[in-house]
């Protein structure tokens, strides 16, 4: 079992990593072997269980002999949490723009969103208001910390909707909303391309409050709304997407982004 200072969410291009002890599995036949593993290996793509690690060793879940392509998957994985490189390249990203039919260079400059690169590591940051692992950037998740003291001083109580969200979790977002028959350009009016989400970056907080809807506009008429305009620049924060904002995207007070520059 990991220590909690162990845990991390490592990204590789295929898969991921994460302490397995802070998922449940899907399966009781996985229940065991989840519970004796150090690491829970799953396909970004479908969020699948793939493998464990104990140690060093890598159980398949339901495939043995594991297939090549697995193998090599796992092996890129453990190469990219050793490699100290930063971030994914952000090549990756362009079978999925090409599978929805967005030229990226096109809705970058129609957006001016910069396309966002993925780090290979994120901090363990507690969990969301839904319960689930909160995973942000190492800096981000320190300042963010230190934000939520200082708030809960002043007896203002903030909480992570989300954090870190990969490339491939927004794709989903677009698949489903596909599925259903929403035409794409419906889609982008309000939810960023895949590769474009700040919450890419592991940077980005959508911040709410006991109490209030998540994700709601109604979270500017909260105490915790006017605390962090008052407040947050000095952690580092900022809002992105003001009212009117240059990127025609939708008055958002619930998302603040590191910038750093924490000055507290
Ligand atoms: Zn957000």
């Amino acid at each position: 079992m990991l220590i909690p200072a162990e845990y991390r969410l490592i990204n590789g291009n295929r898969l991921d990593a994460v302490p397995a002890c802070l998922y449940r599995a899907r399966a009781n036949s996985h229940a065991r072997q989840l519970a004796r593993a150090d690491w829970l290996i799953r396909e970004r793509d479908s969020g699948n269980f793939i493998a464990t690690m104990q140690g060093s060793r890598v159980h398949f879940m339901n495939r043995s002999p594991a297939p090549q392509q697995w193998l090599d998957a796992v092996s890129e994985l453990l190469a990219s949490a050793d490699s100290g490189f930063a971030y994914l390249p952000l090549s990756g990203l362009n079978p999925l723009l090409d599978e929805l039919g967005i030229d990226a260079e096109i809705y970058g400059r129609q957006t001016g969103l910069p396309a966002v690169a993925e780090p290979v590591q994120l901090e363990y940051a507690g969990r969301d208001c839904f319960r689930r692992p909160l995973w942000l950037a190492y800096d981000a998740a320190k300042a963010w910390g230190r934000m939520q003291t200082a708030a809960a001083a002043d007896d203002v109580r903030l909480q992570a909707i989300s954090g870190y969200r990969s490339v491939h979790y927004q794709m989903g977002i677009f698949r489903r909303k596909s599925a259903r028959g929403i035409p794409l350009h419906d889609i982008l009016a309000v939810n960023a391309a895949p590769g474009f989400s700040e919450h890419h970056s592991g940077r980005a907080i959508d911040i709410g409050t006991p109490g209030e809807p998540a994700a709601m506009e109604s979270f500017e008429d909260t105490v915790a709304f006017a605390w962090l305009q008052r407040h947050a620049a000095t952690y580092g924060f900022r809002m992105s997407y003001p009212r009117g904002n240059a990127h025609g995207i939708s008055y958002e007070p619930w998302h603040w982004f590191w910038i750093g520059g924490d000055q507290s």
